[in-house]
């Protein structure tokens, strides 16, 4: 009891203020000699360990994270599992590895135990006598360690190394105990702050870039300085009387070189070999500043503008946290693209603004407030995220706080994202992982800074640097500081967003308004009205929202608490309230704003558009509006022609929220008659409810239509679910129910070749995967169903009511597609098809051997009536469906069909951002297709049989707006039976003169 008074007493003051709190005292002495040609970094490492924790060690144990970047490591193996083989196949002498070789502790020899093998990112030893608390021991080993040619944080390449993980580090033992954890593609690293002694042997030209200072030998700085008039800050007294001598730098080998490195307080020592780097220096306050580019990089990086950019990184971030707590930093073009942060030392893929401030921002968050990576990543990765989105705020730019907030919404509603304060590798992929540390924790920041007020945002950040800088950090430390300075709970915010996906909506409930001189209880203060609003809460998310009231001359806001069903909150304001509107800045994540608006006065205009704030706008037909914080309606005209109809003007109205809620249509079409002989004048519409607000859930989607459409008429209701375990690879599900009832009224506007005279009741289920790797594709469709025929006379299909008028109707589809190498591709459908029952089903629901069958083309008004514009006596369209002949005459149909479609394709021009005509391709085609059974065929006075074409076509896909389509002209200049054919007046040669044109890919 006295002991651990007394060693209370010798902790430092500020950990007296936490006494929860201790970190190990740990001093590395490293001597390294790189042999080149072997890529090999060998090195002998001095330990010395002193157990500041209160438990009694009886182990011990180190990273060896270059291990990870070999065959068999956990790392290879969570890449390949997400098909991304890049360590899993490297061999000698291309992976990584880092060998330890004579380890002592307190002098005596022990073995590794490899506890994760067979990955050996970490190793341990059992100590030779226990460590109680206060005592210390060193501990010395030999190793070799070699970076990977190819790279991720560390490699080499040729002369260039990138030293990110090289030496055996010191586990951090701490309150859970020893942190022992393998290293993942998912997670990063945890360190013990040390001192560190470094002695790197290299060969004489190599320029050197790496944490802490030189205390003595050349980094090769001098010689590479492309600013010579700009002397070579060394700081090689930085430390003082700390300072490590000088005489490690003595004696090197004819053509070597050696550098002694030192620095303090660091977590991780890391550095960048390549004899060919550029340098550039600058400083900003004490801090000095090192830039080490790669020889043509002069314009992007020379000439200062690394430096100038690094400079104002350090500035923004010094009056952001405080001071930076170390002597220098030291900017690098690494091998790899991307960027990572090390103590003193970035290494960086570009010179970009942005990416110097995320991982510069990294030397305070995770450098200096130094969390778990792997356990709290959110708290390095979203807070630097954070802090380069409010510098660009700052700097004027427009903030990316809309889209990042939108990108996690979206996937909160598909149940797709997982809570950030997870445990990295336990993410169901590295997408998931990344996108919780880094963009739902990047949110959770600006959740906060919203809540709390950018003032005290920036005190909670200058109070967690002062307190706790040089120290490990977690959610405790930071909530603990959050807390403090704001004067707030802000549990309920901490475990929504870093614990939980929660899904915010809050909605104007009922508003009262008073105006004074009314009776009011208690009196009201001195303006004319008050509004009373009632504030519903209808997720269980629970933050602030910001009420305000709009009045003819002024706007009052007030804040509600947001966790409360129901709340009343009170705003005067001097002129007559005219709308209320919640959370009008957009940031309480709310993912239904159509309900946060109540419009207070009458207008005429509400009649036609009744939710208030509802952008209306002229809608161009390819892309339709669609915003975050309101309803969108799209009003276009319509125009098109039918032989029945003649000219058809209509009016179109589309409605949309966030490009998934609330996608309804209103269709009013006239047919004039006009431009046709005997034209029917008629009157027509089409309601569709798609996705509606009520009905939200995950990946599901819900469609209700009622149409009355150039003589025909009818209901569909249809429901979707789509499934994806993984945002990036492995299956996508799709399972729907559809329930479609067609009468056809109006023979006028029908094909007879297409449409029997009865009307269907038919239900659908269908389940559907697809699967893509790479540039390959392969999906399946499946469904099956049925429906029941009928016409006026009774429940016949063919008017016989001795007929059986139920038939079945299913069909199966696989379509593969694959790059053949260089720029040819090939893809392949298989199709059968059956729709029948005692008899032949209706003609509207039997398979089509050219296409798709004509309840497919009800939505289509170029295609769906008689004489429309793609369906004219000369005009051969092909709606891709069915058996995919597309050389014969699309009316022909039977019972039953298997078919395959192959093509081969070859890419003539590809231009990525260009609109109209953005890539093109030939194509070859051949289609095969057996019916089966069936009755005689009206056109042939026979049952067909088999049936084939062949030929050459031309894709050109273009991109309007949102809509991408494709224009395909195939030439089937071989069919099998040419009587069948598209033309048929061509004549009965199979070979001839054919064409078919369509706006959609051939399957
Ligand atoms: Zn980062």
């Amino acid at each position: 009891m006295i002991a651990l008074v007394l060693l209370a007493l010798q902790q430092p003051a500020d950990q007296r203020d936490h006494p929860s709190y201790w970190q190990q005292d740990v001093a590395y002495t490293i001597t390294a000699r790189l042999d080149e040609p072997s890529g090999v970094l060998s090195g002998a490492e001095q330990i010395h360990y002193r157990n500041r924790s209160p438990d009694t060690l009886s182990s011990f144990a180190l990273h060896l994270y270059l291990n990870a970047f070999r065959p068999g490591s956990r790392w290879a193996d969570a890449d390949s599992v997400e098909g991304n083989r890049r360590f899993n196949d490297l061999r000698d002498p291309d992976y990584a590895f880092n060998h330890v070789r004579q380890v002592r502790i307190m002098g005596l020899a022990v073995e590794p135990i490899y506890p994760f093998a067979p990955d050996s990112t970490v190793v341990r030893f059992a100590l030779p006598r226990a460590l109680p608390p206060g005592d210390s021991m060193t501990v010395e080993l030999d190793w070799d360690a070699r970076p990977s040619t190819v790279p991720r944080r560390q490699g080499r390449e040729g002369r260039r190394f990138d030293f990110a993980q090289w030496y055996p580090k010191v586990v951090v033992y701490d309150r859970y105990g020893w942190e022992e954890h393998p290293l993942y593609p998912a997670g990063e690293f945890y360190g013990e702050f040390a001192s560190f002694i470094v002695d790197l042997d290299v060969l004489q030209d190599q320029v050197i870039g790496a944490t802490g200072v030189a205390v003595c030998g050349d980094p090769g700085w001098e010689r590479a300085n492309q600013n010579p008039s700009r002397p070579v800050e060394y700081q090689r007294d930085y430390y003082g009387s700390r300072t490590p001598s000088s005489d490690g730098c003595a004696g090197a080998a004819p053509g070597r070189k050696r550098v002694r490195w030192y620095a303090e307080d660091v977590h991780h020592f890391a550095m960048s070999l390549n004899p060919g780097y550029r340098y550039e220096g600058g400083h900003f306050g004490e801090v000095a500043v090192h830039v080490l580019y790669q020889p043509g990089d002069e314009a992007k990086w020379g000439q200062g503008v690394a430096v100038d950019r690094t400079q104002t990184a350090l500035a923004w971030l010094d009056q952001l946290y405080g001071k930076f707590a170390w002597p220098q930093i030291t900017n690098v073009h690494r091998i790899e693209g991307g960027g990572t942060e090390f103590p003193m030392m970035i290494m960086d893929g570009s010179a970009d603004q942005g990416l110097i401030i995320h991982e510069l921002g990294h030397n305070y968050t995770m450098g200096m407030l130094a969390n778990n990576e792997w356990r709290e990543g959110w708290l390095d990765e979203g807070f630097t995220s954070f802090q380069t989105t409010w510098f660009w705020e700052v700097m004027g730019r427009p903030s990316t706080y809309p889209g990042t907030e939108a990108q996690i919404l979206a996937l909160d509603l598909d149940r797709q994202t997982e809570p950030p304060s997870q445990v990295s590798e336990t993410y169901k992929d590295f997408t998931s992982y990344q996108i919780a540390i880094y963009t739902r924790a990047e949110l959770f920041f600006h959740q906060l800074r919203y809540v709390v007020g950018d003032e005290t945002m920036h005190r909670i950040l200058q109070a967690f640097y002062e307190r706790w800088k040089l120290k490990h950090v977690d959610e405790a430390a930071f909530r603990a500081v959050a807390e403090e300075v704001s004067h707030r709970d802000l549990s309920g915010l901490f475990a929504q967003w870093l614990h939980g996906t929660e899904l915010y909506d809050y909605a104007v409930g009922r508003v009262k308004v008073i105006r004074k001189g009314g009776k009011s209880f208690p009196p009201l203060p001195p303006s004319e009205w008050l509004t009373r609003v009632e504030v519903l809460r209808k997720s269980p998310g629970r933050i602030p929202v910001d009420v305000a009231v709009i009045a003819e001359d002024d706007t009052a806001v007030v804040r509600a608490g947001g966790d409360a069903e129901r709340e009343w909150v009170e705003l005067p304001t001097r002129s007559r309230p005219v709308e209320v509107v919640l959370d009008p800045e957009v940031r309480t994540h709310d993912w239904n704003m159509v309900n946060n608006r109540k419009a207070l006065r009458f207008s005429l205009a509400r009649l036609f558009i009744p939710i208030p704030g509802t952008d209306v706008y002229f809608h161009r037909y390819f892309s339709t509006r669609s915003r975050r914080d309101r309803l969108t309606t799209g009003l276009q005209p319509t125009v098109w022609y039918n032989d029945a109809g003649g000219i058809t003007l209509g009016y179109r109205q589309r409605d949309d929220y966030l490009g998934r809620f609330a996608q309804n249509v209103g269709l009013v079409t006239l047919s004039t008659g006009w431009g046709t002989d005997n034209g029917v004048t008629d009157v027509n519409g089409l309601f569709r409810i798609r996705n509606p607000l009520r009905l939200q859930a995950a990946n599901l989607s819900e469609t209700f239509e009622w149409f009355y459409l150039e003589g025909r008429y009818g209901l569909t209701a249809s429901v979707e679910k789509t499934s994806q375990e993984h945002l990036t690879f492995g299956p996508i599900w799709t399972r729907s129910l559809t329930l479609q009832w067609v009468h056809p009224d109006d023979f006028r506007y029908l094909d007879r070749g297409y449409y029997d005279d009865v009307g269907t009741v038919e239900l659908q289920a269908s389940t559907g995967v697809s699967l893509r790797t790479g540039r390959s594709s392969l999906s399946l469709r499946f469904s099956t169903g049925g429906g029941l025929a009928y016409n006026r006379a009774g429940l016949a299909a063919s008017g016989r009511s001795d007929l059986d008028p139920f038939y079945y109707r299913g069909t199966f589809e696989a379509i593969g597609r694959r790059p053949l190498g260089g720029r040819w591709s090939g893809g392949a459908r298989l199709f059968a098809g059956v729709a029948t029952g005692n008899n032949d089903a209706a003609k509207q629901r039997q398979i089509y051997f050219q296409g798709a069958d004509p309840l497919t083309q009800l939505s289509n008004p170029f295609l769906r009536s008689r004489g429309a514009l793609l369906v004219g006596e000369d005009f051969h369209y092909q709606a891709p469906g069915g058996a995919g002949v597309r050389g014969i005459d699309s009316r022909v149909s039977t019972g039953a069909i298997v078919a395959l479609n192959l093509e081969l394709t070859r890419a003539l021009l590809t231009r990525a951002n260009a609109k109209l005509f953005n890539r093109a391709s030939l194509a070859a085609f051949g289609d095969l297709a057996q019916a089966i059974g069936g009755s005689a065929q009206p056109l042939t006075g026979d049952r067909i049989r088999f049936v084939a074409d062949a030929g050459v076509g031309l894709r050109i896909e273009h991109r309007i707006g949102d809509t991408r389509f494709v224009t395909r002209l195939d030439l089937p200049v071989y069919v099998s039976r040419p009587e069948l054919g598209q033309d048929r007046s061509a004549g009965d040669d199979p070979f001839e003169f054919r064409w078919v044109f369509s706006f959609q890919p051939e399957f």
